[in-house]
């Protein structure tokens, strides 16, 4: 859920500087290794994967499809395309929204506005997503093949790539980024360390469950921001206390619960790596949060392309956006599908009342 760290950068900073980050700082993660285990990806199979026999559709993705969206083996997917491209952009990991009641160097009012400011990013990205999907029909409503080709797979959309099936993924993909990291990086789902007093270094956890609805991304208006919601200020050094731009305040580090083990089948976790995801069951909690906000964002997807072209378009995108051959596989009112389709029609139309009817004596 929070990973600001890229992997070429991660590297890098891995082998330069290691000894300067005490501990480098990832949102959820995207990499395996320096303290990441491909969360990002791990949380995006477990929620949009077809399993126990479900086919691709509604509420699932093919396999072909998903690896394109959460990524696999070392590729980021679109849900770790802002770790690539936007690794310093605090609204794409929702953060920066830190504030504490009683004497804190930032109001209420300003860490109200990071975290708008996240959902208007992720908005922004949403509705992208819902533009880019009239590029997957032709103009009788047809998919068009050549835009759900994924071969060679997708490309980053700042890297040439231009077929939508590809470009509304990345979207979708970075959408999902940070609802994810809402959950790793915010006190909505947590709570607070008991046993510590509270402070920056111990934030009020809110213990909500997903879907929030801070993450709105179909609307337009303010978020309603709970008073006591705080996501953690973010600078290189991430430190508890914090440095720099974060000294005295609530930072990523002291309230991210971005690393630890993942089922990507189940969503079960274990091992938590961050002391706040340690605190009872925090990661467990964010994890799950993040699962079931990504369903929740996919189900709303849908119901935005169906606002904006209708039930039928709407359904052939979708169709086209999660299964892995759509020519093959959605139909999309093909000359022969169609013709095939009514044939059938007609003929359980004539075969029915035959047989149910009385029958005459045979001779
Ligand atoms: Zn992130």
């Amino acid at each position: 859920m929070r990973r600001r760290i890229g992997p070429a950068l991660l590297v890098s900073l891995l082998a330069a500087a290691a000894l300067l980050v005490p501990d480098p700082a990832g949102g959820f993660g995207t990499v395996d290794g320096g303290g990441q285990h491909r969360e990002h990806e791990r949380i995006t199979r477990a929620a949009l994967a077809c399993a126990d026999g479900r086919r691709p559709g509604d509420g699932c993705f093919a396999p072909a499809t998903l690896s394109q969206l959460a990524g696999e083996g070392r590729g980021f997917g679109a849900v770790g395309a802002p770790d690539r491209t936007e690794v310093n952009v605090p609204a794409a990991h929702c953060d920066d929204g830190d504030f504490l009641s009683g004497g804190y160097p930032r109001t209420r009012d300003q860490a109200t506005a990071a975290i708008a400011a996240c959902v208007e990013h992720l908005r922004g990205r949403f509705r992208q997503a819902v533009r880019g999907a009239a590029g997957l029909l032709g103009p009788h409503g047809r998919i068009l093949e050549a835009e759900v080709r994924l071969d060679g797979g997708c490309l980053l959309v700042e890297h040439g790539e231009q077929r939508a099936k590809c470009t509304v993924l990345e979207e979708f993909g970075r959408a999902l980024h940070g609802v994810q990291d809402f959950y790793a990086h915010s006190s909505w789902a947590d709570e607070a360390d008991p046993a510590r007093p509270i402070g920056p270094a111990n934030p009020p956890g809110l213990n909500l469950p997903a879907p929030s609805p801070v993450l709105d991304l179909r609307g337009s208006g303010a978020p309603s921001v709970p008073a006591d919601l705080a996501t953690g200020c973010f600078v290189l050094q991430d430190t508890v206390p914090g440095v720099g731009a974060c000294a005295q305040r609530i930072t990523h580090a002291a309230v991210n619960k971005d690393n630890g083990l993942i089922d990507p089948v189940t969503g079960s976790v274990s091992s938590p790596g961050t002391p706040r995801g340690q605190v009872g069951r925090n990661f467990e909690k964010a994890v799950t949060g993040a699962i079931v906000e990504s369903r929740h964002q996919w189900r709303e997807l849908r119901d935005a392309l169906r606002a904006e072209y209708g039930g039928r378009k709407a359904g052939a995108m979708a169709c086209a956006l999660t299964h892995d051959d759509p020519p093959a596989d959605c139909g999309g009112g093909d000359g022969r599908t169609t013709i095939a389709a009514l044939i059938g029609f007609a003929l359980i139309l004539g075969v029915i009342p035959m047989s149910s009817g009385p029958r005459r004596p045979s001779r």
